[in-house]
């Protein structure tokens, strides 16, 4: 697949110091002297990105099992989450990049404390991150420090990791109703100052309308627009209950947005209006959301839920086609994190690729008339993922990621766990 959606049955694709330089159908590949071919039987796709994630939330993978979000958030996560330390975080975030790895996804955006840890546990097995670290004004999370305190930190966070191409620092204010205007209005400033990416829960459930009302005396959109935030590169997740006007105005700011339809399920937040947003212009990344929302970290099973929710909600077969939703995981959402050089294979963008094994059987019978995309997309599974490359360089290959001790990986992410969980 180059950057239009075609496929290239067969393809040929260059890469050269971690860049994609050519792509193209293998016929008309230009000759090049020593170079080291890799052979795919398969399908070379993009590799995933995934728009908002808390990765080390695996630690608490399961807690709190059917609870309301606001109750599941009050009194299951936030207690837990103030006694995390940053080996906490460094841990579950290891654990869960070799779990990404696996399932094809290249590069996540990372909404979690100790931004520090997370980038470091992230890097060191060769995914691609944004890590964005949040803040949280409620007295459960004070441990964490002001917003202040925490604008301070994300911005030299993001100087001390300026120079390495796989980590991209930005900043994560939790959500309308767990931050104040003046925080805000600090968060807008920084990412202006050093063109960061914002990346904020928005209209996640109903209740929170109301909830900022009583606060602030405004509507969420009203306290987002009056403080600048949405003025720079803004990620707003899940996008439930956003109204038409809403969507206007989001498209008017270029916010784009992350689709977590298995998270939206599982919370019974209800079903976000993907396409009005699709049709209106915003960007629209498919995403996992954190695996104590939804236990899984796989993009194949979060498209699949995406068709199905557009589809049975307007009860319309034709709604979010296959080859849509394949785009809301490789370029739409690349472009919804604000990096048109990664999703897609075409000259310029960075090597970031997974291979797909023609010997998972859940993908046959392939004849001449059928389609390909949309047979990955119904049929695949993380299963199906033989190899994976980031930034030009193999971190996975039949399967196993070779970046990450697994056994030992699982030991200390469970030593973390029972100790948080007593
Ligand atoms: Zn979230």
């Amino acid at each position: 697949m180059d950057g239009s959606g075609t496929v290239h049955a067969p393809g040929i694709v260059d890469v050269e110091a971690g860049e994609i330089v050519w792509v193209g159908p293998a016929d008309a590949a230009p000759p090049v002297d020593g170079i080291t071919t890799n052979e795919v039987s398969g399908a070379l796709m993009p590799g995933m990105v995934n728009t908002h994630a808390h990765t080390p939330m695996l630690l608490l993978r399961g807690a709190g099992e059917a609870l309301p979000v606001d109750r599941w958030l009050r009194e299951v996560m936030w207690p837990l989450e103030r006694k995390l330390v940053s080996d906490d975080v460094h841990a579950g975030m290891l654990l869960g990049a070799s779990e990404l790895l696996a399932n094809g996804i290249t590069t996540s955006v990372e909404m979690y404390f100790y931004g520090e840890a997370v980038a470091q546990a992230a890097v060191a097995p060769g995914l691609r991150v944004l890590a964005a670290p949040p803040i949280i004004e409620d007295p459960q999370m004070a441990v964490f420090g002001g917003w202040q305190a925490r604008l301070d930190e994300i911005g030299e966070l993001s100087e001390r990791w300026a120079s390495e191409p796989r980590v991209e620092i930005g900043i994560g204010p939790h959500a309308p109703y767990s931050t104040s205007a003046a925080c805000l209005e600090g968060v807008a400033s920084l990412a202006k100052a050093r063109d960061l990416l914002v990346h904020m829960h928005v209209s996640e459930q109903r209740w929170e309308e109301a909830a900022v009302r009583e606060q602030t005396g405004r509507s969420a959109m009203e306290l987002l627009e009056s403080t600048g935030i949405l003025d720079g590169r803004f990620l707003a997740a899940h996008c439930v209950w956003l109204s038409e006007a809403e969507i206007e105005t989001f498209a008017a700011h270029k916010v784009a947005v992350a689709h977590c339809p298995c998270s939206n399920c599982k919370h019974a937040s209800g079903v976000a209006p993907v396409e009005a947003m699709r049709e209106a212009g915003i960007s629209v990344g498919i995403a996992t959301d954190g695996p104590a929302s939804h236990h899984r970290l796989d993009l194949f099973e979060e498209m699949r839920m995406a068709i199905r929710l557009a589809r049975v909600h307007h009860a319309d077969s034709e709604r979010l086609p296959a080859d849509a939703v394949l785009r809301m995981v490789t370029a739409e959402a690349a472009d919804a994190i604000g990096r048109p050089d990664l999703g897609r294979l075409q000259a310029g963008a960075r090597a970031d690729m997974l291979a797909i094994s023609m010997s998972e059987p859940a993908l046959h019978p392939i004849l001449p008339k059928d389609d390909v995309v949309a047979r990955i997309v119904w049929s695949g599974s993380p299963r199906s993922i033989d190899r994976v490359w980031v930034e030009g360089t193999e971190v996975v290959s039949e399967g196993k990621v070779l970046t990450v001790d697994r056994e030992s990986a699982i030991a200390e992410a469970t030593a973390r766990a029972a100790a948080l969980a007593n």
